[in-house]
C-alpha cells in the first residue's frame, strides 16, 4: 500500500447495547458496560498508532456508530471526542455525528456531546407503533423518542436525523403512514428508512422460521416504500440515497456520501471496517468483532482485509455511486452492463453522468447484482 489518498472521514465504533434487540445482526453486546472504560483507552491506543501509520488529512467526518454510542457514560464520550480532537486535524466545519437511543439521551450526555463537537444527531427511534416495537424488541416507546427529540433540539442541535424501519410484522400501511408523519411532525432534518430483513443468526429470523412472526406481504412492503417516498417528498424532503432522505439546505449526510463515493474511511473499533485507494486499487480491512479481544489486540487489532484490483474497485465505487441520486461519472469498461441497466429502466444517462431512476433506487440490489 503506497501512496494511499489520505484519510478525511473517520468511523468509530461503540459495541455496547442495553438490549441485543432480535432483529439485529450488527457487531453489538449487551451486559458488557464494564468494559466501557477499557475499550476508550483500546480506540486511544489505535487512534494514535493509525494516526502515525497512515496519512490522515483534515478529517471531514467523524461517525460515531454502534451498537449504542450514547450509552457511553458522558464522561468516557468527552473524553474521546476531545482525544479526537487532539490526536487529528478535525475542520472547523466537521460534520461530526452520535448515533443515539432515545432511552438513553439526556441533558449530561447531550451536554457532553455539544461540547465536544458533535453537531449531528442520528437517532434511532424505528418506529412510534408499540405492535412494530415490540417486535423488533425495542425497549423505547414513542414518548421517549419524542422527549430525546425535543431535548436535543432544545439543547442546540442543529442537526437531526431519524430511523425508522418498515416491513415489520404486524406493521400495516396505516400504522406505517402514522408513523411516518409523526416523525415528520418532530421536524428532523433527515430521515433514513430502512426495510427490515430477518438475517441469519438473529432471534427474529428463528422466530420467522418457527411460524412466530407472519411474513410481510411483498406488495406491503412496496406500498409502505411508496407511502415513504410521497409522505416524505411532500414534507420537503429529497429522496438522495435509497434509504435517505434530507430536507433543503445541505443536510445529507457528508460520512455516509463519503462511502457512498467509495472515498478513504478508517474504521477504528471492534469490528469496524476500513477502505483505502491510491486511486488504482483499493483496500479494505477490518478489526477483530470481540469488544474483549479489541481491548486485548488494540493498538492493531486488525483481523483480516482484501485487496481490490482495479476492477473491482470501479465496479464498487459504480455500485455504491448508482446507490444515490446523484449518480456517478460514466466509468469505462462497463458498456454492456450500463446498457443491460438501461434497457431494464433502472438506470439513465444524463449530462455524462449515469444516475439511478427512481425504479433503479427502489431495486438497487438489482443494479448491484450487474454491475459486481
Ligand atoms: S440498539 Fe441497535 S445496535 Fe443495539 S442491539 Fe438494538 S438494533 Fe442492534
Amino acid at each position: 500500500m503506497t501512496d494511499l489518498y489520505a484519510f478525511r472521514h473517520l468511523y468509530v465504533h461503540i459495541p455496547f447495547c442495553k438490549h441485543k434487540c432480535g432483529y439485529c445482526d450488527f457487531n453489538a453486546y449487551a451486559g458488557m458496560d464494564r468494559l466501557m472504560p477499557d475499550y476508550v483507552d483500546g480506540l486511544e491506543r489505535e487512534l494514535a498508532f493509525a494516526r502515525e501509520r497512515y496519512p490522515f488529512q483534515q478529517l471531514d467526518t467523524v461517525y460515531f456508530g454502534g451498537g449504542t454510542p450514547s450509552l457511553l457514560p458522558p464522561e468516557l464520550m468527552s473524553r474521546l471526542l476531545h482525544f479526537i480532537r487532539s490526536s487529528f486535524n478535525v475542520a472547523p466545519d466537521a460534520e461530526i455525528t452520535l448515533e443515539a437511543n432515545p432511552a438513553s439521551t439526556d441533558e449530561a450526555r447531550l451536554a457532553a456531546w455539544l461540547e465536544g463537537g458533535v453537531n449531528r444527531l442520528s437517532l434511532g427511534v424505528q418506529g412510534f407503533d408499540p405492535r412494530a416495537l415490540a417486535v423488533l424488541e425495542r425497549k423505547t416507546d414513542a414518548a421517549q423518542a419524542t422527549r430525546a427529540f425535543g431535548l436535543a433540539r432544545e439543547m442546540g442541535m442543529g442537526n437531526i436525523s431519524i430511523d425508522l424501519i418498515y416491513a415489520v410484522p404486524y406493521q400495516n400501511l396505516q400504522t406505517w403512514l402514522e408513523t411516518l408523519r409523526r416523525a415528520i411532525a418532530l421536524g428532523p432534518d433527515h430521515v433514513s428508512t430502512y426495510c427490515l430483513s430477518f438475517e441469519e443468526g438473529t432471534l427474529l429470523f428463528r422466530r420467522r422460521a418457527e411460524g412466530r412472526v407472519p411474513e410481510v406481504e411483498t406488495d406491503l412492503q412496496w406500498d409502505q416504500l411508496d407511502a415513504a417516498c410521497a409522505e416524505l417528498e411532500a414534507a420537503g424532503y429529497h429522496r438522495y440515497e435509497v434509504s435517505n432522505w434530507a430536507r433543503a439546505g445541505g443536510f445529507e449526510s457528508r460520512h455516509n456520501r463519503a462511502y457512498w463515493r467509495c472515498r478513504p474511511v478508517y474504521g477504528a473499533g471492534a469490528g469496524a471496517h476500513s477502505y483505502a485507494t491510491d486511486g488504482t486499487l483499493a483496500w479494505r480491512w477490518w478489526n477483530v468483532a470481540r469488544p474483549r479481544e479489541y481491548i486485548a489486540a488494540a493498538p492493531l487489532p486488525r483481523a483480516d482485509g482484501e485487496e481490490l484490483d482495479h476492477r473491482k474497485a470501479v465496479a464498487e465505487s459504480l455500485m455504491l455511486g448508482l446507490r444515490t441520486a446523484e449518480g456517478v461519472a460514466v466509468p469505462a469498461g462497463f458498456d454492456a452492463e450500463l446498457a443491460r441497466l438501461q434497457k431494464a429502466g433502472l438506470i439513465e444517462r444524463l449530462n455524462g453522468r449515469v444516475v439511478p431512476t427512481r425504479r433503479g433506487l427502489d431495486l438497487h440490489n438489482q443494479i448491484a447484482l450487474a454491475v459486481l
